[in-house]
């Protein structure tokens, strides 16, 4: 695949600021952001060294990590297992260029998150890419073993998925964990997502998993978790070896991670499991109500637990299933920007879905309801 010069997502929120449209296209939170966070991240401006932190995170927040997931997921780590960086973004770079060398194969699952396969192409790794089964998004697991030859070193899985929602199963995981200890692979999981859980499906990381405990890196992001996109503070957390290795590269890619928004985001992840609970409700309700209103006016919505998007299919809703063009045609017409699924597809894409994002005031998400029902009107 050809990198697109610019993203899908810059060009649908071009598209919507030009045609003044509701832009559900782009995954960004627009609601009041969490005051506990801001307030956190102003102290520590005023009241922390704005220097150099050290450059695999300042302690508090890689020990932060390390007890988040044992509270949340019952994952061991200690602050030995974590290394932070500027976004999961950069996480999965780190990771991936400590780990991928010229002509190794590396396995990433469509759709896929658009950053995966030009870090893989930039260090020389060739991409094999299978695809989830949709409409539920199972992972294939017999062309998943099938993908795997003499050269292939590593799997890219993301869970809750974005675009779709889906997640990974214990018994999936297992069923790679296996794979991966035969052919002596690396699992790098995308899990930026694991706080936007909204059905109560347990998020199981692989490093839950025991064969993949020693060979599994995780990459979280405080940006997702507490609905600041901008922040981009994340971490990978791996075996300490594999760490290591993953704060070799971060060390030339970043250096280090704004240390206020580091002080922040450790307070944040030992705020107590009803701040969570609120946050993760107040989205569930956003989400039910863009569901529901769309369901009402005719759409499919396929199931999701997770992300703050939620898929539509548009066959089963009676439209025309070409979603690009679709996407282009309901920004312009319609007055609501989408993505289409397309887009996170390297190759043989499907075209039948389209992601809206959810995490928008109620009286904007009834407008754009308002508005992609007139629009499907014209399709009887
Ligand atoms: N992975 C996935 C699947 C994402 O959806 C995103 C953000 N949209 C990221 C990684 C990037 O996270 P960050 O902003 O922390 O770099």
């Amino acid at each position: 695949m050809k990198a697109p010069a610019t993203t899908i997502f810059e060009h649908m929120s071009g598209l919507a600021r030009e045609f003044g449209a509701i832009n559900l296209g782009q995954g960004f939170p627009e609601l009041p952001e969490p005051p506990e966070l801001i307030a956190a991240a102003q102290a520590a401006l005023a009241g922390h060294s704005n220097q150099y932190p050290p450059m695999r995170g300042i302690p508090e927040l890689r020990s932060a990590v390390a007890h988040y997931y044992g509270r949340t997921q019952g994952l061991n780590l200690s602050a030995d297992n974590v290394v932070a960086t500027s976004g999961g973004t950069e996480a999965l770079a780190a990771s991936l260029f400590a780990l991928v060398a010229p002509d190794d194969e590396v396995i990433l699952v469509q759709p896929l998150y658009d950053a995966y396969l030009p870090l893989v192409q930039w260090v020389g790794g060739v991409a094999k890419v299978i695809s989830l089964t949709p409409p539920e998004w199972t992972l294939p697991l017999d062309a998943l073993a099938a993908a795997i030859g003499p050269k292939t070193r590593g799997i890219v899985l993301n869970t809750p998925n974005n675009p779709v929602g889906t997640m990974l199963t214990r018994a999936e995981l297992e069923a790679v964990g296996a794979l991966a200890q035969a052919h002596d692979l690396w699992v790098l999981c995308d899990e930026v997502w694991e706080a936007m859980v909204f059905d109560g499906t347990e998020h199981v990381s692989p490093l839950a998993i025991p064969t993949l405990a020693s060979r599994a890196i995780k990459v979280g992001s405080a940006g997702k978790i507490f609905s600041m996109t901008g922040w981009k503070v994340g971490w990978a957390v791996a075996a300490p070896d594999l760490a290591a290795r993953i704060a070799a590269r971060h060390q030339f890619l970043t250096f280090t991670t704004p240390p206020a928004l580091q002080w922040a985001a450790a307070e944040g992840l030992a705020l107590p499991d009803s701040w969570f609970d609120a946050q993760r409700a107040r989205y569930a309700g956003l989400k039910a109500r863009l569901v529901h209103g769309l369901e009402a006016a005719g759409f499919k919505v396929l199931p999701g637990s997770g992300t703050w998007f939620i898929t539509v299919d548009l066959a089963a809703s009676g439209l025309p299933a070409d979603d690009a063009a679709l996407a282009e045609r309901l920004v312009r017409e319609a007055g609501v920007a989408s993505i289409p699924v397309s887009a996170f597809y390297a190759e043989a894409p499907e075209t039948g879905y389209l992601r809206l994002c959810f995490t928008k005031e109620e009286v904007v998400l009834d407008e754009a309801v308002a508005r992609l029902a007139r629009f499907r009107e014209q399709f009887g």
